[in-house]
C-alpha cells in the first residue's frame, strides 16, 4: 500500500463549477477503484488577496492509501476527472493537479503551503518542490493550478481547523434559484450554534449558507466537527433534490491567513496582517460610506479601512479618535493613484483607548450661570450679572467612549471563508482527527 495525496485547484469560473464538487466526485470514482481515505477531503483557503485568485480562492487535497498496482489508475481518473469538469474554456481557468506519494509532507511543502496561504507564491518555487520530491504534476493551460494544488497538499491541517459540509444541485438546477426552505436554517441555527457558524446574519436577517452564484453549491454549512454539520444537514429542508454531498475538513474561520507584522514598514501589498498602531489620522466617511483611518509607529504610517458592509466593525471603526491604540488586522491593497498601501480591516482590537474631552463654557464664579464667549480669544461674560474675564477658560471634561477594549470583528455577512468569527475563539481544533466518521462524510444521494 502507497499513501497518496491528490491536490487539485482552479477548475472554476465566475459561469460555472467548482473545485470543491470536482474533489466530489472524485472521492465517488477513488472509492469505486477501492482507495481508502485517511483523511476528509481537506479544502485549503489560500491567501484571498492574491490579485490573480479563483473565486474564493480554495484548493482542494484527497488523502487515501492505495495498492500500488491501481496507480495508474488513480492518476487516470483524478486527471480525467478535473480535466472533464474544468471550465477549460473560460480564459484564466488554468487547472491544476499534483501527486504527492508518501506519509509525511516534507517541511519544504509545509513551508510553500503556508506562503500560499498568508503570502504570494511562484510557478517555478512549486515546480521545484514537485520535481525535488518526486511528485507529479499535470497542468492544463498554463497549469497555474498546480501552485494551489500543491499548497493543498502541504497543508495538513494539523493546527487549528473546521468543517464544512458542502450539498450539490443537480445538473439542470445550476443556474436557477435555490429552493432551500429558510426557516428550517434558522431553526437549524438556533439549535447547533455554536457548535456551527455562519449560518445566518442576525442583523439582516439574511440566509448566509446558500452562494448566489450559477456554481453547483446547494449550501455548506460550517462547524467545529464533522457530526455536527452533518446533524445540522440533516436539520435542512429543501425543495430541490441535492445530488450529492460531502464533508470537508478545512482552514475555514481560523484567520490562517494572517501574519503578524512587528512594524508598520514591514507591510507589503497582498500580504494579510496583523499590526499594531496609534491612530494618527483620525476616521473619515470616503464615498459609499467606507471610513478611512490612519495608525502610525516609531517605523511610519498606514491607511486602515472599513469598507460599509462591514457592518458593526465600520460603526466602530468610526468612534476611533486619535491617540487609540489598536492591533489591526486584514488584507493589503496596494497603493493605487487615489489611495496609499491600505489594510482592508476585517477586525481590530482596541489596545487602549484615548482620553475623549469635550470642552464647555466656564461658569460665572459669581452667580454660577453659565458665561457667553465673547469671541475667539476675547473672553467670557456673563449675561446674568455682567461678569467679564479674559483669563477664564473653557473647561474640558471626558465623555465616556462607546468603544471597548476588546477585539471588532465584520459583521457575519461580509466576513472572509478565513476569518475567524468570534464564536470560534477559545474553541479552536488541533490535531488530524483520529478517524473518519466510518468513511461516511460522502454521499451521492441518487446511489441511494
Ligand atoms: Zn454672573
Amino acid at each position: 500500500m502507497i499513501t497518496l495525496h491528490v491536490g487539485m485547484d482552479d477548475t472554476d469560473s465566475p459561469r460555472m463549477g467548482c473545485t470543491t464538487y470536482v474533489a466530489s466526485l472524485l472521492v465517488e470514482k477513488l472509492l469505486a477503484i477501492g482507495v481508502s481515505f485517511i483523511d476528509y477531503p481537506n479544502l485549503v483557503r489560500l491567501n484571498p488577496n492574491v490579485p490573480w485568485k479563483t473565486r474564493g480562492n480554495g484548493a482542494l487535497c484527497l488523502r487515501f492509501k492505495c495498492n500500488e498496482s491501481k496507480l495508474e489508475e488513480v492518476k487516470e481518473v483524478a486527471v480525467d476527472t478535473v480535466e472533464k469538469n474544468s471550465d477549460l474554456s473560460y480564459t484564466g481557468t488554468e487547472p491544476g493537479v499534483v501527486l504527492f506519494f508518501g506519509d509525511t509532507i516534507p517541511e519544504e511543502v509545509a513551508a510553500f503551503s503556508q506562503q500560499a496561504i498568508q503570502g504570494i507564491v511562484r510557478m517555478k518555487d512549486a515546480l521545484k518542490l514537485v520535481r525535488l520530491f518526486k511528485a507529479e504534476a499535470f497542468g492544463f493551460k498554463t497549469g497555474r493550478g498546480i501552485i494551489g494544488a500543491l499548497a493543498a497538499v502541504g497543508e495538513t491541517l494539523e493546527d487549528d481547523h473546521t468543517y464544512e459540509l458542502i450539498t450539490y444541485r443537480t445538473h439542470e438546477n445550476c443556474g436557477t434559484k435555490r429552493q432551500v426552505d429558510a426557516k428550517s436554517i434558522f431553526r437549524m441555527d438556533e439549535k447547533t450554534q455554536p457548535s456551527t457558524f455562519n449560518n445566518v446574519d442576525p442583523e439582516t436577517k439574511r440566509v448566509l449558507i446558500t452562494p448566489r452564484g450559477p456554481d453547483p453549491i446547494l449550501y455548506g454549512i460550517r462547524g467545529q466537527t464533522a457530526s455536527i454539520v452533518k446533524k445540522a444537514h440533516r436539520m435542512v429542508r429543501c425543495v430541490e433534490p441535492i445530488e450529492r454531498w460531502t464533508v470537508f475538513r478545512t482552514n475555514h474561520g481560523t484567520d490562517a491567513h494572517l501574519r503578524k507584522v512587528a512594524a508598520i514598514k514591514d507591510i507589503s501589498a497582498y500580504n494579510p496582517v496583523v499590526v499594531e498602531g496609534k491612530v494618527a489620522k483620525p476616521p473619515q466617511i470616503i464615498p459609499r460610506r467606507h471610513i478611512v483611518f490612519a495608525i502610525s509607529d516609531a517605523t511610519g504610517q498606514i491607511d486602515c479601512a472599513a469598507y460599509e458592509p462591514t457592518g458593526l466593525l465600520r460603526r466602530k471603526a468610526a468612534e476611533l479618535i486619535l491617540g487609540d491604540v489598536i492591533e489591526a488586522y486584514g488584507g493589503v491593497r496596494p497603493a493605487s493613484s487615489k489611495r496609499p498601501l491600505t489594510v482592508n480591516l476585517e477586525k481590530f482590537r482596541v489596545i487602549n483607548l484615548a482620553q475623549k474631552l469635550v470642552f464647555a463654557n466656564p461658569f460665572c464664579p459669581n452667580c454660577g450661570r453659565r458665561l457667553k464667549s465673547m469671541g475667539s480669544r476675547k473672553g467670557f461674560r456673563c449675561d446674568k450679572c455682567g461678569f467679564r474675564s479674559a483669563e477664564i477658560k473653557k473647561h474640558s471634561c471626558e465623555v465616556n467612549r462607546d468603544l471597548q477594549k476588546t477585539l471588532y470583528v465584520a459583521s457575519l455577512r461580509s466576513q472572509r471563508h478565513l476569518t475567524k468569527p468570534l464564536s470560534r475563539y477559545g474553541f479552536e481544533n488541533k490535531g488530524k482527527p483520529d478517524r473518519l466518521v466510518s468513511q461516511r462524510f460522502w454521499v451521492n444521494e441518487r446511489l441511494k
